[in-house]
């Protein structure tokens, strides 16, 4: 089987060409060995950073912006985006906060990327 993707390791953005055969997998269009290694990965499993917001109330600001601690599943991105988007936190929430713990069972944690206080009066 024949996969293409474009390397999103660094900006030259090259042309990955991914080719399995049998339990081998060669990748061509690769400037460098972090994009080969990019192909690999990207053939087997797939994974990205999930980054978004989730309603806040009693804060100086109404969405709070979270990051998972390490890369989930791309195939588990929108159930986890989903999950975070039916949440609503009550301030203050302190950067770095673990606000979900395991989402969807993927074994990452998520986390508050900053700080939101609680709006006085
Ligand atoms: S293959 Fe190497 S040079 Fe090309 S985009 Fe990926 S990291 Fe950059």
């Amino acid at each position: 089987m024949v996969k293409e993707f474009i390397c999103i390791v660094c900006p030259n953005s090259c042309r990955l060409k991914v080719t399995a055969t049998g339990e081998e997998i060669t990748v061509t269009g690769n400037e460098c060995a972090r994009g080969e290694k990019h192909g690999i990965h990207e053939y087997r499993e797939p994974t990205r950073m999930l980054t978004t917001t989730i309603a806040i109330t009693g804060g100086t600001l109404t969405r709070l912006p979270v990051i998972s601690r390490e890369e989930v599943p791309k195939a588990q991105l929108g159930r986890c985006l989903e999950t975070l988007y039916k949440m609503k936190l009550n301030a203050p929430v302190r950067c770095g906060d673990i606000i979900v713990k395991n989402i969807c069972d993927t074994g990452v944690d998520v986390a508050a990327s900053r700080s939101i206080n609680r709006k006085e009066g």
